[in-house]
C-alpha cells in the first residue's frame, strides 16, 4: 500500500478524527496539484507530520537513478518499488508538449523477441498507486525543469503489457483522467494485441487512444517477433479492432518497429497496407533500437522513408517517430531496469494471482 493506492474511502477512514472536508482536500491536492503530503501547507502542521511519516501514505517507490539524453529533453527515471523490483519511466519534452511513457508491470510476460523488457521476464503487475505515481512524478519533474509547461500526454508504452493488467490499469486511467485532469484523448494505451483486454478497453467509455504494436502483418513473421500472436492471430485481432473502431469511432494506430531486413521490405509494406485500409488505421514507424538480446539492427533512414512512401501512396496516414533516448536505453523496446535485477533472483512472480491471470492470457 502506498499514497496513491489509497482510494477516497480509505482517506476518509484514515482521517476519521478530522473535519469531513479533509479527505477531499488532500485528494485534490495530491492529484490535481501533484503535491506530496509534506507540501500540503494548507493542513495543520501536526497532520502534515503524521502523513509524512506514515507507511500508508508513503511513496510507492524511490528514485534510484535519473539519466538524460537529447540535450536533457529526454529523461529516464529508474525507480525501486517497495518490494525492490525496479521499473523505468521516460519523460520526453517537445517544443509544444511533454509526454511521459509509463510502465504497467515489473517485467513482461509477452516475450517479444526484440524487447529488453521481454528478454527479462515477468515479475508482477504494478498497483494502481505505482502507475499513478509515475504520472505524478512526471508532472512534478516537468514543473521543475520546464516551469509553466504542464505534462500533457501519457503513453502506456513502458515496461509491461497494460492490457494484461486491466484491473489496475483501468482504475489508473480513470484517476489520471478524472482526478489528475489529463484529457482521455491525451492518453494512449499500447498493446501487443491481447484480444480480451481490447474488448474490455472498447467498453470502457472515455475516449482514450489505442495503439497496437503490430511489427509484422502476416502470422508467421508476427509470431516470431511477438509470440502472443500464436494465441491471438492477426485475423482475430483485426476483427476485434474492427469492433473497437465501430463502437468507439476512434482511429487506432499501429506501431511498427522497423528492423533491417526483417519487416521493412516492399512486401511487408503491402501486407501492412491491406490491414490498415479497412480500419483507416494510422501507422507510426520507428527504427528499432538496439538491445543486448536481439541481433537485428534498426532499418536505415532511406528504407524507413521508402516504406513510409509506399504506405502514404496507398492513402495510409503514416508518421516516422523520433528515436528518443537511445543513448540512455530509454527508447522503445530498451527499458530493462538494469540495476537491481541481478540481485532479485527469481524470474517469475511470486504473486500467484497475477501469474494465473497471465497464464490464462498466454495458454
Ligand atoms: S514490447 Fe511490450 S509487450 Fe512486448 S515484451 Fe516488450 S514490454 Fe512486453
Amino acid at each position: 500500500m502506498s499514497l496513491y493506492d489509497l482510494e477516497i474511502a480509505d482517506w476518509q477512514k484514515l482521517l476519521s478524527g478530522q473535519p469531513p472536508f479533509r479527505s477531499r482536500q488532500i485528494w485534490k491536492a495530491i492529484h490535481e496539484h501533484a503535491l506530496r503530503p509534506d507540501q500540503l501547507t494548507s493542513l495543520p502542521k501536526s497532520l502534515r507530520a503524521i502523513l509524512a511519516s506514515s507507511a500508508e501514505t508513503a511513496s510507492a517507490f524511490t528514485l534510484v537513478r535519473l539519466t538524460s539524453d537529447d540535450r536533457q529533453l529526454t529523461e529516464k527515471a529508474l525507480f525501486q518499488l517497495n518490494d525492490r523490483r525496479v521499473i523505468e519511466t521516460v519523460l520526453m519534452h517537445y517544443h509544444d508538449r511533454s509526454t511521459v511513457c509509463i510502465s504497467s508491470q515489473a517485467g513482461c510476460a509477452m516475450n517479444c523477441s526484440f524487447c529488453a523488457t521481454g528478454q527479462q521476464g515477468f515479475f508482477r503487475h504494478l498497483t494502481v498507486g505505482e502507475i499513478v505515481e509515475q504520472v505524478i512524478w512526471a508532472i512534478d519533474r516537468t514543473r521543475i525543469t520546464r516551469g509553466e509547461k504542464r505534462l500533457s500526454n501519457i503513453v502506456f508504452m513502458g515496461m509491461g503489457e497494460p492490457l494484461a493488467n486491466t484491473r489496475n490499469v483501468f482504475r489508473a486511467l480513470e484517476r489520471i483522467n478524472t482526478d489528475i485532469g489529463i484529457g482521455a484523448r491525451h492518453i494512449t494505451v499500447s498493446t501487443v494485441g491481447i484480444v480480451p483486454g481490447i474488448k474490455l478497453f472498447t467498453d470502457l467509455g472515455p475516449q482514450f487512444n489505442l495503439a497496437v504494436s503490430l511489427h509484422a502483418a502476416n502470422n508467421d513473421k508476427r509470431t516470431s517477433l511477438v509470440p502472443i500472436n500464436a494465441k491471438y492471430p492477426i485475423e482475430t485481432l483485426m476483427e476485434t479492432l474492427q469492433e473497437y473502431v465501430q463502437k468507439t469511432r476512434r482511429r487506432i494506430s499501429f506501431e511498427w518497429a522497423m528492423m533491417d531486413g526483417v519487416n521493412d521490405t516492399e512486401q511487408d509494406a503491402k501486407e501492412l497496407t491491406s490491414l490498415c485500409v479497412p480500419l483507416e488505421a494510422h501507422v507510426n514507424l520507428i527504427p528499432l533500437n538496439p538491445t543486448l538480446g536481439w541481433p537485428s539492427k534498426g532499418s536505415g533512414w532511406s528504407r524507413v522513408e521508402s516504406f513510409a512512401d509506399t504506405l502514404a501512396g496507398a492513402g495510409i496516414a503514416v508518421s516516422i517517430r523520433d528515436n528518443r533516448g537511445t543513448n540512455i536505453d530509454a527508447a522503445c523496446g530498451q527499458l530493462a531496469g538494469l540495476v537491481a535485477d541481478k540481485n532479485l533472483g527469481e524470474r517469475y512472480s511470486e504473486n500467484i494471482s497475477a501469474k494465473m491471470e497471465i497464464s490464462a492470457l498466454l495458454d
